[in-house]
């Protein structure tokens, strides 16, 4: 986990920088948004963060997700109809694979789209802020894929841990 320990510390003192007084339960939300591969929703952070620091209010939770949207820190991936999903680890846009069934977010690896964003740049004289690219599908727990499930239990287990 020493990727998450290096954004763990990057988080914490960006948010210093700012001025930002980090208590424990604040680092407790850094420290879940930082290390989770899943994607949380506000409620699974709260949830995480609770198991250490019970008297963790939902509103510092909102706040420091705030902050550090703010800072430009974490991604906010709305859903239509869903709460929104945060992704920490990866701040800027990315690709995201999206189960309809069950809900798990996975990032996706892809050729890279920076390539189209300057060819949509040049061809309409936008300046691009950021994109969207979600692919909505059944990942293969959901549809009971036997060939491809074992690998989708790797990857889940892998992102299991909330919290390191
Ligand atoms: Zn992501």
């Amino acid at each position: 986990m020493f990727q998450a320990e290096t954004r763990i510390e990057e988080l914490i003192s960006k948010l210093r920088e700012q001025g930002y007084r980090v208590t424990p339960q604040r680092a407790a939300v850094v420290r879940v948004l930082a290390s989770s591969q899943e994607h949380p929703s506000v409620e699974q952070i709260y949830d995480s963060v609770r198991v250490d620091f019970p008297m963790t209010s939902l509103a510092t939770v909102y706040k420091t997700l705030a902050v550090l949207k703010d800072m430009g820190e974490v991604f906010e991936l709305t859903i239509a109809g869903q709460s929104s999903r945060y992704d920490g680890c990866r701040p800027h846009s990315h690709p995201h694979l999206i189960c309809v069934e069950c809900g798990r977010i996975t990032d996706l690896d892809i050729a890279p789209v920076g390539e189209t964003c300057e060819k949509v740049a040049k061809r309409t004289g936008y300046r691009i802020l950021h994109h969207r690219h979600d692919f909505f599908g059944v990942c293969p727990d959901c549809a009971g894929d036997s060939e491809h499930r074992e690998e989708a239990h790797v990857g889940a287990r892998a992102q299991q841990r909330l919290v390191p």
